[in-house]
């Protein structure tokens, strides 16, 4: 097991060395805080159900920097995430969250799942985001589900439902801004959400070039994980450039 080096001497909390869940792309670790945890990112790169896997040496470092960037961004709006602050060298000290068992998706641009479902043109500006939820199951191979089935399956209220809806598209008109600013358009991205001790409903998860599609803004080449989805073979560089962009040199 790795343990993020500089941790103790950068962080004042004693961490406990266990492992609370392992994911293909990040470990979250307890802390002696029942109401912290540290989330390390790791340098695997994955795609199509865990079916394409690779090594990408430093993205693990450079996804939790681009992640805490955007976490700080959306938090100085006053949305509430899980991010506490960043730990050296590929680390986020996060909320212990709940999670709820849903990918909330916002979309600005018609790209991915959404033109093999229905009749939405390529690259087709949206006029307005539309939102969709996924149910997280690897059974089920995560499928779309609507608001109803949210309630009926008892995943979220219809409060916490719209809650999140509200929340990814404060988030989305933050980001879109921020990016366009770095010559990057926010074509789609997913958030995961999660309810702490007291059932409060936080972002949570990462905001990286894995969970978002980020075009630049000239060539609409992409600067994120449908670079590896494609087999294209510059992956690491198309990474390191969204990570200039992002957080900078
Ligand atoms: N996404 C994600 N994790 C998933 C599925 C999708 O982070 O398991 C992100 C994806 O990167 C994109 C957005 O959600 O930014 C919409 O993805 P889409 O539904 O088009 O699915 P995909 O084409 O990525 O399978």
């Amino acid at each position: 097991m790795f343990i993020p080096n500089l941790l103790a001497s950068e962080c004042n909390f004693m961490l406990q060395k266990s492992i609370l869940y392992e994911g293909k792309t990040k470990i979250a670790y307890l802390t002696d805080d029942p109401e912290k945890i540290l989330l390390e990112f790791k340098d695997d790169i994955t795609a199509f159900d865990g079916k394409k896997h690779e090594i990408i040496p430093g993205k693990g470092r450079t996804n939790a920097l681009i992640s805490a960037k955007l976490f700080e961004l959306l938090e100085k709006s006053n949305l509430n995430t899980h991010y506490l602050n960043f730990v050296e060298p590929n680390a986020m000290l996060v909320r212990k969250l709940d999670m709820i068992r849903l990918e909330v998706t916002c979309r600005n641009i018609a790209t991915g799942s959404l033109v093999k479902r229905l009749p939405f043109k390529e690259k087709q500006v949206l006029n307005n985001p539309i939102i969709e939820c996924y149910y997280k199951s690897d059974e089920y191979h995560d499928p779309l589900i609507n608001d109803d089935h949210i309630k009926a399956l008892k995943i979220a209220n219809e409060f916490e439902t719209e809650q999140m809806r509200e929340t990814i598209l404060k988030a989305n008109s933050i980001l879109q801004k921020f990016l366009l600013e770095r010559k990057i358009i926010l074509a789609d991205f997913k958030l995961e959400f999660g309810r702490d001790s007291k059932g409060q409903i936080f972002i949570g998860d990462e905001i990286s070039p894995d969970s978002c599609r980020l075009w630049d803004k000239t060539t609409l080449k992409s600067l994120d994980k449908d670079v590896f989805r494609r087999g294209e073979l510059n992956v690491k560089e198309i990474y390191q450039e969204i990570f200039r962009r992002i957080v900078g040199a």
